[in-house]
């Protein structure tokens, strides 16, 4: 995006004010761009009819509001659309909006490309291209609620990236789509989704939000893991639980551990037995995840044992759930993003 100019979307309210302030504006302003941008979808001062001639002037001198092209868009028919999003310096993006019973959420991206390398995900097919600054974050969502005309009232950054490798820049967009005065998105609407850098799940504990941390954990052993999840060699399972528990005791939150069932891989009952007694004393749920195929040869098939492998958690007192699928006639679903584009 333009680099010469200050991003609004960098900013919270009380910080536009001051820094409007600096560029001899009056301060009220900050409100009044933060309204047509947030609720009314606007994003150029010149179309901000309450604002004068010379503040106009003034702001786009010397702020910006650019949001990412969209470079390709798809819907599915479920309804869930997946958008490809181009920024200024050519890095893209994907955002997929889907619709649920309770409303509509966004799946956004936190880096370009993404270095973790986990083998069933297609965006670490990608080559990491660069880190997304907050307000580069916080633009999918805008961009897509003002295409779509959708009222987006959730958010799970499980899109391209590992948000906690682009740490600084998810927690600047985190407070800016929590603000009131924007977006207004409580933490409890909010899901980061890591492969697990422990320092990192500490560090976010600290800060006490109140955002849904979910896990990838997909494996119960440290050699299996390791195989599919290369951080496991840093970081093995139990040091993740570990902070997982800490995650829980700092937000009260119950992290969730994401499970994508892989037939003849990790599905057996005596991998549920194993995932019981690991997260026997965690406050957590599991979601598994019907796998998705990543590519035309992937060795990986649906699991047969779905609903055995649920039962077995249920019955040791694991909360279960299986996520459901949406959008994967657009490759829009888990582990899919970036398929289409490679080929
Ligand atoms: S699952 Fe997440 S962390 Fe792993 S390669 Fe995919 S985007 Fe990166």
């Amino acid at each position: 995006m333009n680099s010469q100019k200050t991003h609004i979307l960098s900013y919270t309210h009380n910080e536009l004010k001051d820094l409007f302030q600096q560029y001899g504006l009056k301060r009220y302003r900050a409100i009044q761009v933060l309204e047509w941008v947030y609720s009314k979808k606007i994003f150029d001062f010149s179309l901000m009819s309450n604002i004068s001639k010379e503040d106009i002037a003034l702001l786009t001198e010397n702020f910006t509001l650019e949001l990412p092209e969209i470079e390709k868009k798809l819907v599915s028919q479920d309804g869930t659309i997946k958008y490809l999003f181009r920024y200024s310096d050519g890095a893209t993006v994907e955002s997929v909006v889907m619709d649920y019973d309770y409303g509509t959420s966004i799946c956004v991206s936190s880096q370009s490309g993404c270095k973790m390398g986990c083998v069933f995900c297609a965006s670490s097919k990608v080559p990491f291209s660069r880190n997304l600054e907050g307000y580069e974050i916080t633009a999918q969502i805008l961009k897509a609620a003002s295409d779509s005309n959708k009222n987006i009232s959730r958010t799970v950054v499980m899109g391209i990236g590992e948000p906690f490798d682009n740490y600084d820049n998810l927690v600047n967009f985190l407070k800016i789509i929590n603000m009131k005065e924007g977006l207004n998105l409580g933490g409890r609407r909010i899901t980061v989704s890591t492969c697990g850098i422990v320092p990192k799940i500490y560090e976010f504990a600290d800060l006490g939000l109140q955002v849904n941390l979910s896990v990838s954990l997909h494996e119960v052993t440290d050699k299996e893991r390791t195989a599919i999840m290369p951080i496991n060699k840093k970081y093995n399972i139990e040091q993740v639980i570990k902070a997982c528990e800490y995650y829980f005791e700092k937000t009260n939150r119950r992290v969730s551990f994401e499970y994508a069932l892989i037939s003849g891989k990790n599905d057996t009952d005596e991998h549920a037995m194993r995932l019981c007694s690991l997260l026997k004393n965690v406050m957590c749920y599991v979601n598994v995840i019907p796998v998705n195929p990543i590519d035309k040869k992937s060795a990986h098939q649906n699991s047969k044992n779905l609903s055995g492998f649920c039962a077995i958690l249920k019955e040791n007192g694991i909360p279960v759930t299986v996520r459901r699928e949406l959008g994967r006639d657009i490759d829009a679903a888990c582990g899919q993003l970036r398929r289409q584009n490679d080929n």
